[in-house]
């Protein structure tokens, strides 16, 4: 097999949690135990979880945008954990980032096409104002705006248009695996479809590799080549997409999947309700994370061990005592 374009090794990534007077730790949150997964050049890994499940630290500590805990990320065979700061500045060409809100990620001070040419400048990308000016014209146009639009500010832009604005400042750089964290959360449901396609359009373009981080199963049904499920800081299956949507194995992902919508009216999928919310990431239950939701759960191993993720079947891995 080829080497993945990305690997993440047992990543860990604990927060401390400071009170008193004195600010001092007085507990720890562990966001990220333990995972692990590999992205090959040109592929989408879909990483899927609710709200504080850790898969946007995830992402923010591919890029070392927060240091790890614990563990390695590897990028085309060289371990990005071990990079000196200029080493780590020079890679961030090659590893970008479209940020959730695109109302806050952008600079209202800035015009757009100052925003969008930084990176060039920073990167020495443009031998002078002209070139930057005219890779600015060219990436508006690659994202779907137009050239005039380069003097105008963000808050000039519609929402979706601001994530387009985000997606040509991460291009910029011409990267080899763009993080999408949440990129469509923020917008209207009518216009998230037009994003995730530009991203498809630009991935076919520019031969990209994408981590695409989304809290349903449906946003990354379609983009998706395999898809990740994480709960409360665990990676608990990895599968094909195709796979995961039609043989889920994990009873998270089997929740997960029975709210996501059917397209055809005839069809009915029973919606399968858990109960509570996600437990405290401060406080999490024994065992299995999830035997406190967990509709099939026994009183033994789910409640006394953590199951490790295992492979069910050819690239299908599950982290479940009683499944696969
Ligand atoms: Fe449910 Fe037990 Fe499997 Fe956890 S290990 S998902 S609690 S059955």
């Amino acid at each position: 097999m080829s080497e993945p374009l990305l690997r993440a090794q047992n990543l860990v990534k604990r927060f401390d949690v400071k009170g008193g007077i004195l600010r001092r730790t007085v507990a720890q949150v562990q966001a990220v135990s333990d995972v692990s997964f590999d992205i090959a050049r040109g592929e989408t890994l879909g990483l899927v979880g609710e709200s504080g499940c850790g898969k946007s630290t995830t992402g923010r500590l591919l890029l070392r945008l927060i240091e790890p805990t614990a563990g390695q990320v590897w990028f085309e065979g060289r371990e990005v954990t071990a990079l000196r700061p200029a080493e780590m500045t020079a890679l961030r060409r090659d590893m970008q980032i479209i940020f959730q809100d695109p109302y806050a990620s952008l600079n209202p001070r800035m015009t757009v096409g100052a925003i969008i040419g930084e990176a060039l400048t920073i990167h020495g990308l443009a031998a002078n104002a002209r070139a930057r000016e005219e890779r600015v014209a060219e990436l508006l146009e690659t994202v779907g705006l137009n050239a005039g639009q380069m003097r105008r500010f963000p808050h000039e832009f519609s929402g979706g248009q601001r994530q387009r604005i985000g997606t040509a400042r991460a291009l910029a750089v011409s990267p080899k695996l763009v993080i999408c964290d949440e990129p469509v959360s923020a917008l209207d449901v009518s216009i998230q479809a037009q994003v995730v396609n530009l991203l498809e359009d630009l991935q076919e373009k520019l031969g990209l590799t994408y981590l695409f981080i989304a809290h349903d199963l449906s946003v990354v049904e379609h983009i998706s080549d395999r898809v990740a499920v994480m709960y409360l800081g665990r990676m608990v299956e990895i599968a094909p997409s195709r796979e995961l949507y039609t043989s889920p194995l994990h009873p998270y992902t089997e929740a997960l999947l029975s709210a996501v919508p059917i397209p055809d009216p005839t069809l009915k999928r029973e919606r399968i309700r858990l109960k509570g919310d996600v437990p405290s990431p401060l406080n999490p239950p024994s065992g299995c994370h999830f035997h406190t939701r967990c509709p099939v759960a026994n009183d033994s191993s789910c409640k006394r061990e953590a199951p490790a993720l295992r492979e069910a079947s050819p690239g299908h891995w599950v982290a479940c005592h009683l499944r696969g």
